[in-house]
């Protein structure tokens, strides 16, 4: 039998936009795994009728309850009372949780009594199955009742998580019947309006596995998501769609269930033996910190200059003077100078270079704003690729720098550099 779990995330910050429903996300991701659906996510903020509201509309549709917040004092465990009363039971004293309590907020304030108010944590419904918190105060709380497991989890994210591994997975596992297996094909190079309309009519006709699209940073994602008994099963489901997915898409697509552009372009450096070096300017350095951010890169990185002035172009990278008069630094002809430059003074096997106009105002020549170069010098030749990126100074630094890592991955992987 198939079961659905529904989140009620209670809190009004979380309503006023003062925090994001992380414990959601991380929710949704945990009951996939298991195999549980999860069709409902509902936030209400600190008021009883609303939340009743919410869980009697929850029942009607979920054989699995989770609220996340307002297990705390402060909103005088507001979720415990309400769950409590449309499920008929009392609250009772849990005198083993009060101890608990009791000693961690002893180690936390050594000097400070507690208050009532924290005892009252301790009032839990009969005859449930208390969650001890080993990462706060607040337990949580599991009972069944009418054919419904509701489960109460504290608010604060670190608690939240730990307490779904370790206390509601195990709860949970007996339900579970089969996975849920994704798979995420990364796409660099096409718009997601364009790849989903490419889509459309075959996602719809899908059930399992699904396909969904993301947009992410000028990226976009394909998640394949299969539902089966095992994983086995479950990714034999998704293998021909992703082998599909790879033809249709081609070179666009850069990897799959891989981290980004640049853990590709590691990935392929190290494969080839290749070292990488950079010359940029309007990325002010972005490219060499993507790639460093990488753990283990020392090998294959060689460094970066960041030749953000005319003249450091010239004297540190040797672009000839007389390009840099005729056709100014924003340019073809200097994104390559430049590029090669790099290759020489850095002695790496590749060198990715930017220029460009990243704004907010057209540079002195009257290249507007988001016009950008970007070079990639190598053993073969070098080649540079113009693009106008009509956005924000950070996402055209981004996504200038995503350009210069999709010409290394195009390079290292032999496919066409445009
Ligand atoms: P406490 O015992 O600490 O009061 P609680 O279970 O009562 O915990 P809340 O008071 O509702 O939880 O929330 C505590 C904090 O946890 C919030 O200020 C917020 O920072 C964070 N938090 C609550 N709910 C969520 C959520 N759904 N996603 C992310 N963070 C949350």
């Amino acid at each position: 039998m198939s079961h659905t779990a529904e989140l009620i995330a209670v809190g009004t910050e979380l309503l006023l936009g003062n925090i994001a429903n992380t414990d959601a996300q991380m929710l949704s991701q945990g009951l996939s795994a298991l195999g549980i659906n999860v069709y409902y996510h509902t936030v209400v903020g600190d008021n009883p009728d609303r939340l009743r509201a919410a869980v009697e509309l929850a029942r009607t549709r979920a054989d699995i309850i989770i609220t996340t917040g307002g297990l705390g004092p402060t909103c005088d465990d507001l979720t415990k009372n309400v769950l409590a009363q449309c499920f008929g039971r009392q609250l009772v004293f849990h005198e083993p949780s009060a101890r608990r309590i009791e000693a961690y907020f002893q180690r936390l304030h050594p000097n400070r009594p507690m208050t009532d108010n924290n005892y009252q944590q301790a009032m839990l419904p009969e005859g449930c199955t208390v969650l001890d918190n080993d990462w706060g105060t607040a337990p949580g709380v599991a009972f069944e009742a009418d054919g419904v497991r509701v489960i109460m989890l504290p608010g604060p994210p670190r608690e939240c998580e730990a307490m779904f591994t370790h206390r509601v997975v195990p709860y949970l596992r007996d339900l579970a019947d089969g996975v849920i297996v994704s798979r995420t094909l990364k796409l660099f190079g096409i718009g997601e309006s364009s790849m989903e309309a490419q889509l459309r009519e075959r996602m719809n006709a899908m059930t399992n596995p699904t396909l969904a699209p993301y947009a992410k940073e000028g990226e976009c994602e394909l998640r394949i998501t299969a539902k089966a008994a095992d994983e086995r099963a479950a990714h034999a489901l998704i293998d021909p769609v992703e082998a599909d997915l790879k033809v249709h898409f081609g070179p666009l697509v850069y990897g799959v269930d891989i981290p980004s552009l640049e853990a590709a372009v590691f990935a392929l450096l190290k494969e080839k033996g290749f070292t990488l070096g950079t010359a940029e300017s309007c990325t002010g350095g972005l490219v060499a910190k993507r790639m460093t951010d990488l753990a283990g890169v020392s090998s294959m990185f060689r460094g970066g200059v960041v030749s953000y002035a005319t003249e450091v172009k010239h004297t540190v990278l040797g672009v000839d003077q007389d390009l840099l008069d005729q056709y100014g630094a924003v340019s073809e002809p200097v994104a390559r100078a430049m590029a090669e430059g790099a290759r020489k003074v850095l002695g790496c096997d590749l060198a990715i270079s930017t220029t460009g106009v990243a704004g907010p105002d057209p540079d002195e020549r009257g290249n507007p704003v988001g016009l950008v170069f970007i070079g990639l010098a190598t053993p073969d030749g070098t080649w540079v690729r113009k693009v106008n990126l009509s956005m924000g100074r950070q996402r055209i630094r981004h996504i200038a720098a995503s350009h210069g890592f999709d010409l290394a991955r195009r390079y290292l992987s032999g496919l066409e550099l445009k």
